[in-house]
């Protein structure tokens, strides 16, 4: 009897594990400034003039934060001009970075801005990407929650838009020069690290089946 229970009781946890992608929404301020802010830069970068900032996701690309804790991090992401300390992207624009997806240590994630809408995360792929940053650094590597949590967020965003391709923000330079990369200036490019080849490979094991591509 006792062995039956517990097979009970795991497979209640994989059904809940499975079906509970509980995202919790915690949007940041995207006022009509932002909204100009988001055009200006699609127009100048990525060569894109349209009357709002809606974006056709086809990529997802991971991050970490690189330290803070949410509400830290969600404080950073609601300021609408980048601090003046990130000399080299101010140059390019004023908008600050953002993120569609926050996520937390223990998993629980939370929704920032419409997946639909334009978010400065990513150089040359904002146009088509949806970012998801996690809580963590490389001195704090992120957890098995957040595996887990960002392969549920990823197969709940493929099932809604186009996404083809998963990566991770340092694995971005092999777009360049691809379809997809859109800059205006083929100088504009910096080197990333994160979130880790450890934690792409424990996200990508699970979701092998959706075929998700890594490159053009
Ligand atoms: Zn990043």
């Amino acid at each position: 009897m006792t062995r039956f229970f517990q097979i009970l009781f795991f497979s209640f946890c994989f059904l809940l594990q499975a079906q509970n992608l509980k995202i919790i929404q915690k949007p940041i301020g995207y006022s009509k400034e932002r909204m100009k802010l988001s055009l200006d830069y699609m127009k100048e970068h990525h060569n894109l003039i349209q009357k709002t900032p809606n974006i056709t996701p086809k990529i997802i690309v991971l991050h970490y934060t690189a330290g803070g804790t949410i509400e830290s991090n969600f404080r950073y992401f609601n300021n609408l001009y980048l601090e003046n300390q990130r000399a080299t992207l101010k140059k390019q624009s004023s908008l600050n970075v953002s993120a569609h997806f926050l996520v937390d240590r223990d998993g629980t994630v939370y929704q920032l801005v419409d997946p639909e809408l334009f978010a400065r995360h990513t150089i040359g792929l904002n146009h088509c990407a949806i970012g998801v940053e996690n809580i963590g650094s490389k001195s704090q590597p992120l957890t098995d929650k957040q595996v887990e949590a960002n392969a549920e967020l990823v197969k709940y965003l493929v099932k809604k838009y186009p996404v083809e391709y998963l990566i991770g923000h340092s694995e971005y330079g092999v777009f360049r020069n691809s379809e997809l990369w859109k800059e205006t200036d083929p100088k504009y490019f910096t080197g990333k690290e994160d979130p880790g080849s450890d934690f792409m490979k424990k996200v990508r094991e699970k979701l092998r089946d959706l075929k998700l591509k890594s490159q053009p």
